[in-house]
C-alpha cells in the first residue's frame, strides 16, 4: 500500500465512522479499516502521524460536510469483511475462547469509567465465547468498603448480562501461600528485613541487600516467621516483606526486587484476623491469572510495569501457560463528574447523596434507575475501542453519546 492509498482509505473509514457517531470519528475505526484493507501491523507506527492528522481534519468538519466528502471516498471502503468497532483479537483459541477478568477493588460501586473499560473485555467474551470473571481484589485489608462486594456483583450482573463468575481474592489466601512455597523452592524470592529507606538506597544504586543472598533454608524459616503470630515471636507489621528476585540491574528501578507480600494486622472485613500476611497485587494477580487460565487482559496503561513484573513471575515459576495477551487502554477523563469511590462513599455517608443510585451520581446504579440499558455502555465501549490515547469528555458530551447509544 502506498502513501496515497493509505490516505484515501483512512479518509473513507474515518468519514464513515464519523457519520455513524454524530460527527466524531475514532482513531480505532480508521486503523481497523486500514487493517481490513491489508495494512501490515508493522507499517502502522510510521503512518500514525498521517492518521491523526486525517482524524483531526475529519472531526473539525460538521456532519453535513462529512457526508458530502464521504460520497467521494466511499469507493475506497473495501469489500473484505470489515469490522465496525472492536478489532479482531489475536491469539484466540477457538475451543476455549477468551478468558478474561474485570478486577476492581471493593472501594465502591461501579461507575461509568469501570463500565466502559470492562465492557470491552466483556464484548470479546461475548463474541468469541470463553469466560468473564469479576475478580474482587481485596487483599489490602485497609480501604475496603464492605457493601461494595454486593454492589459490584449487582452491577456486574447487569452489565455482563449475568454471564460472569465472581472470585474474591481474600477467599484464596491458601492458594497464594502455596505459590509462595513454589517461589521459595525455586529460590526466586527472599524475605527482606531491611528498613525500607535503606533498601531503597541500595536498590537505587543497583546493589543488593544482605537478605538477598540468604540460603533457601534461612528464607523458609523467615517466611515462617512472617506467618507466625507476633505473640509467638513472629515478625511484626513493617518488619519483613517478601521480595521477588528480579534483575537488580534493570533500567527501571521500580522493576528491581519488587515486593510480593507484607504483614498487615488491620482487621479485614471478611476474613477478620485470620490472616496476617497479605499478598500484594502482583502476587495475587499472577497466581489468579495462572489458576484461572486467563488468556487476554485489557487493562489501563498505567499497569504496564505491573504486566512486566507479572511476566517475570510467570517465567520464574516455569509455568507452561503463556502470559495473557495484553492490550492497554488510555485514560478516559470525564470532566465535571465525581468518579472517586472514596469521595462518593463519603458523600453517601454524609447524606450529600441519597445512596449509590442517587441521580446526581455517575454510578451504574443511578444510570440503571434512569433507564439506561447495558447495551448502551457496550456500544460506547466499542466506540472507544482498544485505544491507548487518553480521551477527555465533559458531562454533556458523554451523555449525548450515551443517550444516542441508548436509543439504538
Ligand atoms: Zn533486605
Amino acid at each position: 500500500m502506498n502513501q496515497t492509498e493509505i490516505e484515501k482509505i483512512a479518509r473513507a473509514y474515518g468519514l464513515k465512522n464519523a457519520i455513524a457517531y454524530e460527527g466524531n470519528a475514532s482513531q480505532g475505526a480508521i486503523i481497523a479499516g486500514l487493517f481490513a484493507a491489508g495494512l501490515e501491523k508493522s507499517d502502522l507506527p510510521k503512518n500514525m502521524k498521517l492518521i491523526s492528522q486525517i482524524l483531526k481534519e475529519i472531526n473539525s468538519k460538521d456532519i453535513e460536510e462529512q457526508k458530502d466528502e464521504f460520497e467521494k471516498y466511499k469507493k475506497f471502503i473495501g469489500h473484505r469483511q470489515e469490522r465496525d468497532g472492536l478489532p479482531e483479537l489475536p491469539e484466540v483459541d477457538k475451543k476455549k475462547g477468551v478468558i478474561t477478568r474485570f478486577s476492581p477493588s471493593p472501594s465502591g460501586a461501579m461507575h461509568i469509567g469501570h463500565a466502559l473499560t470492562s465492557s470491552i473485555s466483556y464484548l470479546f467474551v461475548k463474541e468469541y465465547g470463553g469466560k468473564m470473571y469479576l475478580r474482587i481484589e481485596d487483599t489490602n485489608p485497609e480501604n475496603i468498603f464492605e457493601p461494595a462486594y454486593k454492589l459490584l456483583e449487582q452491577d456486574a450482573a447487569w452489565l455482563f448480562e449475568n454471564n460472569f463468575e465472581t472470585v474474591i481474592q481474600s477467599e484464596r489466601m491458601e492458594l497464594y501461600y502455596k505459590y509462595v512455597d513454589k517461589f521459595l523452592k525455586k529460590d526466586a524470592v527472599y524475605v527482606c528485613t531491611c528498613q525500607s529507606e535503606k533498601f531503597k538506597e541500595l536498590i537505587d544504586k543497583m546493589q543488593t541487600c544482605p537478605c538477598r543472598s540468604l540460603s533457601s533454608k534461612e528464607n523458609m524459616s523467615r517466611w515462617k516467621k512472617m506467618l507466625d503470630p507476633v505473640s509467638k515471636k513472629g515478625y511484626d507489621e513493617g518488619e519483613a516483606v517478601l521480595r521477588f528476585k528480579s534483575d537488580i540491574k534493570n533500567k527501571n528501578p521500580a522493576l528491581r526486587d519488587f515486593p510480593l507480600a507484607r504483614i498487615n494486622l488491620s482487621e479485614h472485613p471478611l476474613q477478620k484476623h485470620k490472616y496476617k500476611v497479605w499478598p500484594l497485587m502482583n502476587l495475587a494477580v499472577t497466581v489468579d491469572d495462572i489458576e484461572m487460565s486467563v488468556t487476554h487482559v485489557i487493562r489501563a496503561k498505567e499497569h504496564r510495569d505491573n504486566a512486566t513484573r507479572q511476566k517475570m513471575m510467570y517465567v520464574a515459576l516455569g509455568v507452561e501457560k503463556k502470559y495473557p495477551w495484553t492490550s492497554y487502554l488510555g485514560r478516559i477523563n470525564l470532566k465535571d463528574m465525581e468518579l472517586s469511590a472514596t469521595q462518593i462513599t463519603k458523600g453517601v455517608n454524609e447524606g450529600k447523596y441519597s445512596g449509590w443510585d442517587d441521580p446526581a451520581l455517575p454510578t451504574l446504579a443511578a444510570l440503571r434507575k434512569k433507564g439506561y440499558k447495558p447495551q448502551a455502555f457496550h456500544k460506547f465501549a466499542e466506540r472507544i475501542g482498544l485505544s491507548e490515547n487518553d480521551k477527555t469528555m465533559d458531562k454533556k458530551e458523554f451523555f449525548q453519546l450515551l443517550d444516542s447509544f441508548n436509543r439504538d
